[in-house]
């Protein structure tokens, strides 16, 4: 006899993911009641981001400047909106959200994540570093801060949230409930309906069963439908793929698993909901198949430094900037042009075990345990960390050899096709070694190579010294045949995803009210204006380093980025020094990068709770221009 199931609630979320699990936390903050639905069972509770490296864009941020990394807004909109080429109509959206999550980025983001426990790991990683133009793809600058903790990491603070919540009656969970439909009433969503699994007790990211024991239905003020993209559905994806990117792959590995199957973008265009964008997607072109498969067609990313030799199927060099690790779908659509779904690393032992790395928290231990130890001991004599080195030996994508020949001989063996020439082969790659003995090379890869060694970062650990690829002593040779890897693809809905009526109209959302009556939507609304890059009236103005105590010279360091937004500081710790006067208290501004003000105090300055705020406009674009709008009374520069 089938279950039937009919539940009344402030606040339906469909997935219990990240997205999923954040929004709840809030909501509970908020006092309102709240169900979770999820089609998994509890073991996958937080989705995708378990396995994720837990890499988060943050800009301008401690991290970055330790490292001598000089970012901004501005280098960071810039590098955005080069990557995003917004050129349609529905990406008003877009755009306004970029405008306000690049805000967000390179504002409160970082002290917001660190007041939730969540930290990085010091040494900031390059992602996608583009190799075009200024205003081209890709992050001008290291961006991608991956959290202590990995993927487990972030989520530890919000599953907290939400399981506090749960005990405290305000969220209850419902796994194994797969919504089949958003139901409406007088053309506003007003619940979820659907089926209910069977128990099960597979492991957390494996495939469960889809055996259907009953049904249920969930009525709520509201809907948030945070069910992850599209990456597991390769069906869907080949789709929706864009003519940009050429003809889909035949073949693709999974970066996700089974459950991200994109089957609530349906549900929701059905009730109404305006889904754009749908053919902007996002694939990795250095996949591997997973030794040790956890779902099916499991492949894991390589995360590679600039200097593995990137052939195509043919053995021809893929042109610049194509580089490992520099524009993902720029060599999407390159490679499929070929016709043939792979393409291939030539690289050194050296370059293994000081470049290569695997996204995702179970690739990388030592940082998803939170141990030094593991960490200090990752490339050590010549050797790649352990999971890169496992993957070595195990993984069926991977040749090693001492000799060119024999290994370009095992290349097609690999495939089963003679594809490659050796001879063709070589001389690609000596012509590329000829170029490492040159310091005023033209090879673009190389030039890029020395680049990416004048940051700290990758000179420590993701850049190999250049060296020849042929150099006996940097051997053994290693091959490694790449494939398409889907990722966590999704698309953004418009502004709120609010379904329309069959008019066209849209439709009406039902006031979320509170216990008294008040509409949290207001308050949500305080929120978002404020994450959407709109100034308040009145900022603290205050930095972190007025904690220094003692004599000397003590500085203060004040962000004030170009909206003259954020501001690193403790308001209301003690000693920091009220600068609503600081021409009077004695306090020299001058200017030392780019947003970057730097105070300088003198012994006098007094201290003080820093209660008082200092009233800032709103500025014009350019940061130097914050010396024309700010009112503290002292010229700038
Ligand atoms: C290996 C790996 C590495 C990654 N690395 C990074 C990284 O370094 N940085 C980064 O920013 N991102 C990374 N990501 C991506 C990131 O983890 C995801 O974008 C994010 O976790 C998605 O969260 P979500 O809550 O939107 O979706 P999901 O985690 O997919 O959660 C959606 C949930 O909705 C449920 N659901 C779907 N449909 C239904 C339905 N009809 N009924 C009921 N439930 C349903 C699913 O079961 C699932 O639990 C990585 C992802 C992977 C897999």
């Amino acid at each position: 006899m089938p279950e039937h199931v009919h539940t009344e609630t402030d606040v339906v979320i469909v997935g219990a993911g990240l997205a999923g699990l954040v929004a709840a936390a809030e909501l509970a903050d908020a006092g309102r009641r709240v169900t979770i639905v999820d089609q998994e069972p509890e073991t996958s509770l937080g989705g995708q981001a378990f396995w994720s490296l837990g890499g988060i864009f943050l800009v301008n941020s401690a991290e970055q400047r330790r490292l001598g990394v000089r970012d901004s807004y501005d280098l960071a909109l810039q590098d955005w909106m080069g990557s995003a080429g917004f050129d349609r109509n529905e990406d008003t959206w877009p755009r306004r959200w970029a405008e306000a999550y690049v805000g967000w980025a390179s504002g409160e983001k970082r002290a917001w994540l660190r007041a939730k426990g969540i930290r990085f790991f010091p040494i900031v990683g390059w992602a996608e570093r583009g190799g075009y133009l200024a205003t081209g793809h890709g992050n001008s600058v290291p961006r991608f801060h991956v959290t202590w903790g990995t993927g487990p990491g972030v989520l530890e603070p919000f599953v907290r949230r939400v399981r506090d919540a749960e005990h405290k009656g305000f969220v209850s969970f419902c796994f194994r409930h797969r919504v089949d439909e958003l139901t409406l009433t007088g053309g506003t969503v007003d619940g979820v309906r659907g089926v209910i699994l069977d128990a099960s007790d597979v492991a957390r990211g494996e495939a469960s069963s889809r055996r259907i024991v009953g049904e249920f239905m969930i009525k709520a003020q509201a809907v948030i439908v945070t069910s992850g993209g599209i990456g597991a559905n390769h069906e869907l994806v080949r789709r929706n793929w864009p003519s940009s990117l050429g003809t889909p792959p035949k073949h693709m590995l999974s970066g996700v698993p089974e459950h991200v199957d994109g089957r609530m973008l349906a549900i929701s265009e059905a009730a109404g909901a305006h889904v754009i964008n749908a053919d902007r997607m996002w694939h990795y072109v250095e996949g591997v198949r997973n030794w040790n498969p956890i779902w099916s067609r499991h492949g894991i990313r390589i995360l590679p430094g600039p200097s593995s030799l990137w052939l195509d199927a043919f053995g021809e060099r893929l042109p610049p900037p194509l580089f490992p690790g520099f524009d993902t779908l720029g060599t999407l659509a390159h490679l499929t042009r070929t016709g043939y779904d792979h393409s291939w690393f030539i690289l050194t032992q050296r370059i293994i075990a000081r470049e290569f790395a695997l996204s995702g928290s179970e690739q990388n231990p030592d940082l998803t345990n939170r141990s030094w130890r593991q960490v200090l001991g990752r490339a050590r004599g010549g050797h790649a960390p352990a999971p890169v080195e496992a993957f070595k030996q195990h993984g069926v994508d991977f040749i090693v050899e001492r000799k060119l020949h024999d290994l370009v001989g095992r290349m097609n063996a690999l495939v089963g096709e003679p594809l490659l020439d050796t001879q063709k082969v070589a001389r690609v790659v000596i012509a590329r070694d000829r170029e490492i003995e040159n310091d005023f090379t033209k090879d673009a890869q190389i030039m890029a190579i020395r680049n990416a060694r004048r940051y700290i970062g990758d000179r420590l650990i993701r850049t190999a010294k250049p060296h020849r690829i042929l150099d006996p002593d940097a051997g053994p040779l290693i091959a490694v045949r790449l494939s398409v890897v889907t990722k966590d693809v999704g698309r953004a809905g418009d502004r709120s995803l609010r379904p329309r009526t069959r008019g066209g109209r849209r439709a009406g959302l039902r006031p979320l009210r509170g216990r008294r009556g008040g509409r949290i939507r207001r308050r949500r609304h305080a929120r978002l204006s404020r994450a959407r890059g709109h100034v308040p009236r009145w900022m603290p103005l205050l930095g972190p380093c007025c904690r220094a105590r003692g004599g000397g010279r003590r500085r203060v360091s004040s962000m004030v980025n170009d909206n003259c937004y954020h501001h690193r500081g403790t308001e209301g710790t003690e000693n920091c020094i009220p600068l609503k006067r600081p021409a009077r208290a004695g306090i020299k501004i001058s200017r030392s990068s780019d947003c970057f003000l730097k105070l300088r105090l003198p012994r006098s300055a007094p201290m003080g709770r820093c209660e008082r705020r200092t009233h800032i406009p709103r500025p014009s674009s350019q940061c130097r221009k914050v010396a024309q709008c700010n009112d503290l009374g002292v010229p700038l520069w």
